[in-house]
């Protein structure tokens, strides 16, 4: 038998109604906030990727699926979404039409990480992508959206990190104290952590191998390091902030280490969905758009993972969902009726009635427990000797009351009942 390939989920039919409350959710507070909706392609030439994301970074360096297609092309399915707005950005000068694009974002991403709880190779993100400010009130708005949305849903157990990792030059300032810090240290690195020391050591602080974060308790931290411009933004996005009341704390070990990401980073955490903690992460990247061949362009985004959000919303009790329910169930008396009741049935979904019958000849008896089954507001009656005179019996399922409506007239009939 052929499965599903590892690490990817199916959403069955049970779960649609937590994914459908969280898109809608999503919308409506992007909406709120102004952005709009942008969707990119699946895949992208795999060289946007290696560019956008970098060369250095796990997603790029072991996680991407990337394949030739039959001409040839490395191709790659989107991992993030941040690179393929910001080829959209570029590709039809959207910063040309208005100077600052608010985008948002519902999709499917890809990696070949090692599948775990909340962890997965096909999995989703809602995100967003502000182009063309560098205000940090902007950095601030993008923490301010992700955390209404997360609390909307009702999680409580969240914690909200901050940090700023300033621009290249001064952070070039901050990689040499790090490197001399950790020089007499790196044979009690990690693995991973002893090659990053020479590739891309502000990686280093992101480890989650508790000898290295015990190795960088005495550490220097990369604020102390900040440019005079870069530490007045971090002291404005705090402000912005704290005007809403939103609960925060500085993680300085925060970082993204490619060059092109600048000041703000950001990440809310759950302490309900176990090791794969991290709900959303996001930051500024002023130096991207440039680098993939725009004009000059600041930027800041997020992206959160939907799967591990509805883990936390289930292991915190949040899904509280209306069941699922019809309008009315049609129950054939007479197998004969059948294509009467299939017209009837087409009358009432024509205004907008959610109508469920039978077509496999069940008995009366079976049709009944298939209407209890849907949870439908009204059992319709069609056959017996009311049906010779036109008539169908309409039984409300709540509260059993029963009664006769007319068949010629059902849809307006069963309206004004309605309206009562
Ligand atoms: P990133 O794009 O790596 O900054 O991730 C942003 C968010 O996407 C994370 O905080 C997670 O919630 C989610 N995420 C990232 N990778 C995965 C994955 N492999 N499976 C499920 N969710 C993920």
């Amino acid at each position: 038998m052929i499965k599903a390939i590892t690490g990817v989920k199916d959403a069955l039919p049970s779960d649609i109604s937590k994914w459908r409350m969280i898109e809608e959710t999503v919308r409506n507070y992007f909406n709120l906030f102004n952005y709009k909706e942008i969707r990119t392609p699946i895949f992208e030439e795999t060289a946007l990727f290696k560019r956008g994301i970098g060369e250095e970074t796990d997603i790029v360096g072991k996680e991407m699926y990337t394949f030739l297609d039959r001409s040839k092309t490395s191709l790659t399915l989107k991992p993030e979404m941040t690179a393929s707005v910001v080829r959209a950005f570029i590709e039809h000068s959207l910063g040309s039409i208005q100077p600052l694009n608010k985008l948002f974002y519902i999709s499917p991403m890809f990696r070949q990480e090692k599948p775990q709880a909340g962890r997965y190779r096909q999995f989703h993100q809602f995100g967003a992508e502000a182009l063309g400010c560098s205000s940090p009130f902007l950095d601030a708005e993008m923490i301010q959206i992700a955390y209404d949305i997360l609390t909307n849903f009702g999680l409580k157990n969240l914690t909200v990190k901050i940090n700023s990792i300033g621009v290249p030059e001064s952070r070039e300032a901050y990689k040499t104290k790090l490197k001399e810090y950790l020089a007499d240290k790196t044979e009690q690195l990690s693995e991973e952590s002893q090659k990053r020391f020479e590739t891309n050591i502000l990686r280093i602080l992101d480890s989650k191998d508790e000898r290295d974060q015990k190795l960088l308790e005495g550490a220097p931290i990369i604020l102390d390091y900040l440019d005079e411009k870069s530490k007045d933004d971090f002291e404005l996005v705090k402000q912005a902030l704290a005007l809403t009341g939103l609960p925060y704390e500085i993680d300085p070990k925060l970082v993204r280490g490619l060059d092109y990401y600048t000041n703000t980073t950001f990440e809310i955490v759950s302490n309900s969905v176990g090791s794969q903690s991290a709900l959303c992460g996001g930051g500024r990247y002023d130096l991207l758009i440039g680098l993939l061949g725009g004009k000059p362009t600041p930027g800041v985004g997020f992206a959160a993972g939907i799967e591990r959000i509805i883990l936390a919303c289930e292991n915190e009790g949040c899904f509280n969902l209306p069941e699922d329910s019809i309008d009315f169930y049609i129950v054939r008396l007479d197998k004969e009726l059948t294509g009467k009741a299939y017209e009837y049935a087409a009358q009432l979904r024509r205004s907008n009635y959610v109508v469920e019958l039978d077509y496999s000849e069940k008995s009366v008896k079976a049709q009944m427990r298939e209407a209890n089954k849907c949870n439908c507001k009204y059992a319709l009656f069609v056959g017996g000797e009311e049906f010779k005179e036109g008539k169908a019996g309409l039984k409300n399922m709540q509260n059993g009351e029963q009664q006769l409506v007319s068949l010629e007239n059902l849809v307006s009939e069963i309206k004004t009942l309605s309206e009562k």
